[in-house]
């Protein structure tokens, strides 16, 4: 048997992987931590220490089953810091005759490790990483004969592929989608049940981190890492979500309170994120709970929760493969402002970024809906280049990775890619901020005002985005109302709004 060298990637921690179905004794396996990787943007330390925390326990574990393993830490001695100047060492060293790898996610390794493995003059082979329920080009080729992509078209075809919540070729309960009761504020003093966090002690990789200099941004408690780390730990984090947070999943997956920044959404990014659960298999286990608890969730909580896993995740996946790598230079409406120094510290009056912001800083965490109609709302509105608002989500949370921070980033959230991944630029006053937060209550800005003293910056800017962008928006179906209400506000008022936003774009460090 030729002695084979595989590569796993820092994201590509799934134990159950084909490869290690078997122990193999002609294969070894390696893993590395390496400078670039720790670099290419400045991310939140719980992210570095829980990538790196994670590499190593699976590795230990993959050792433990039997599966020979090399590992370079980030600071040991023979590590050349570069994917080939160390695999090369290997190959060379220890008379591998073959180099597999496994599919990355990431655009930019894609390119590197196919010229590199090229390069080798060895054989090759590609392994897909057996995660996602569909091909990396089935969004393209889903959506070749028509002119633009749909979440709710791509969404329906998975669930049908996998008889998800299906029944007899039709959705269960009649319809495919019950957004429009998934849309509650939480009720105040109500509460979420508090979530499942481990207590890992991860200060050696902390200090590591430190002595190495790499810079990371946000705050971490080294003896009480709260992330799962192993699938075991992952599978826990899922049965707790399933027993707990389910029944509300759908009903407050838009809500934002200030006392409860996760309320009742899984926490499950990071594990899925990295491999170390499968989306089917959530799906499988999540069919099963409910089977087995029916009365514990409706069929609209279950269905909320279905939609993100099987539907945006995949969907966004498939543009990431249908678009890169042009994706990253869109920039639709020629958006250069800086992002405000704010997003670093959570140094803003404004109290809604301002619990955003210190809760991403603290926790590596947000919800979808702060990310999306807080931090992401606020940048578009500020006329932010989409580079410097992906840089920040690419380093700030502990899920991120490129083929899911860009399509969610610079699609859905900045509308850069001019309608591919979302159907209109999801912007709000502080209306919608209003309504489905408790933010506003305690903010020294007015949520009611548009402008003169303390109105919120939210207002003015919205109507100045819009009427900046009419150009470009006026003819979407889906906003085409907005335009018919800013005309009705008169000459006075909007001249009043355009002063009102063109002085807080001055001042927008200081807001
Ligand atoms: C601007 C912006 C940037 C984002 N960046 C990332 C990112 O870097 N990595 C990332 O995994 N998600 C990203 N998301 C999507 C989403 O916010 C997170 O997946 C979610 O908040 C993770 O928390 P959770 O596990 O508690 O999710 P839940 O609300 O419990 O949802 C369950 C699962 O569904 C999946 N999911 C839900 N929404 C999305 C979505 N829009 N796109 C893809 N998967 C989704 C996730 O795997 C998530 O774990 C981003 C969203 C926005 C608006
Ligand atoms: S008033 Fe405006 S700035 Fe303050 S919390 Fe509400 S939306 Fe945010």
């Amino acid at each position: 048997m030729p002695q084979t060298l595989r590569l796993i990637l820092g994201d590509q921690l799934n134990p159950r992987h084909s490869w290690f179905r078997t122990v193999d004794p002609s294969a070894a396996y390696v893993m590395m931590e390496v400078l670039p990787e720790t670099g290419y943007v400045t991310h939140h330390v719980q992210k570095a220490a829980g990538f790196f925390a994670a590499m190593r326990h699976f590795a230990a574990q993959m050792q433990a089953q039997g599966h020979r393993f090399i590992y370079f830490r980030l600071d040991d001695p023979e590590n050349r810091q570069s994917f080939e100047d160390n695999i090369r060492s290997i190959l060379k060293s220890l008379k591998f005759e073959r180099f597999e790898y496994q599919l990355p996610d990431e655009y930019r390794l894609d390119r590197q490790l196919s010229i590199f493995a090229d390069s080798l003059g060895i054989p090759i082979a590609v392994q897909d990483t057996e995660h996602f329920l569909t091909a990396r080009d089935e969004v393209r080729e889903f959506f070749k004969q028509r002119k633009t992509y749909v979440m709710e078209a791509f969404y329906r075809h998975v669930r049908q592929k996998y008889g998800i919540l299906m029944e007899n070729g039709e959705p269960r309960g009649g319809r495919w989608n019950f957004d429009a009761e998934n849309r509650e504020s939480l009720p105040p003093g109500a509460a979420a049940p508090a979530a499942l966090e481990f207590r890992h002690d991860v200060s050696d990789i902390v200090e590591m981190l430190a002595r190495m200099q790499v810079k990371t941004i946000g705050r971490i408690d080294p003896a009480n890492f709260p992330w799962p780390l192993s699938r075991e730990e992952a599978l826990a984090a899922l049965d707790h979500f399933l027993a707990h947070h389910l029944p509300h999943f759908g009903r407050y997956q838009d809500a934002m309170a200030e006392q409860h920044p996760f309320l009742f959404h899984s926490r499950l990014s990071f594990a899925m994120n990295t491999k170390m659960l499968a989306p089917l298999e959530i799906m499988e286990k999540t069919l099963a709970y409910w089977e087995d608890n029916p009365d514990s969730a409706d069929l609209a909580q279950v269905e909320g929760f279905v939609r993100q896993v099987i539907g945006w995740r995949e969907y966004l996946r498939g543009i990431y493969w249908a678009k890169m790598p042009e994706y990253a230079q869109l920039n639709y409406f020629n958006h250069q402002n800086k992002l405000p120094q704010f997003y670093w510290t959570g140094d803003t009056r404004m109290n809604c970024l301002k619990q955003v912001i210190t809760q991403s800083l603290d926790k590596a965490y947000a919800h979808h809906i702060q990310r999306l109609m807080v931090a992401g709302n606020f940048a578009l509105l500020a006329g932010v280049h989409p580079d410097a608002v992906d840089e920040w989500y690419l380093g700030i949370y502990i899920d991120a990775i490129q083929w899911v921070e860009i399509t969610n980033t610079r699609g859905m959230s900045q509308f850069a890619d001019g309608g591919i991944a979302a159907t209109k630029p999801y912007v709000s006053s502080a209306n919608y901020i209003h309504k489905m937060s408790d933010y506003c209550v305690s903010c020294p800005y007015d949520f009611s005002k548009r402008h003169g003293e303390n109105a919120c910056p939210f207002n003015s800017l919205f109507w100045d985005f819009h009427e900046t962008h009419r150009p470009l928006l006026e003819n979407n179906p889906r906003i085409g109302m907005m335009y018919r209400t800013l005309d009705k506000m008169g000459k006075e008022e909007r001249e009043k709004i355009r002063r009102q936003a063109a002085l807080y774009k001055q001042q927008i460090d200081k807001l």
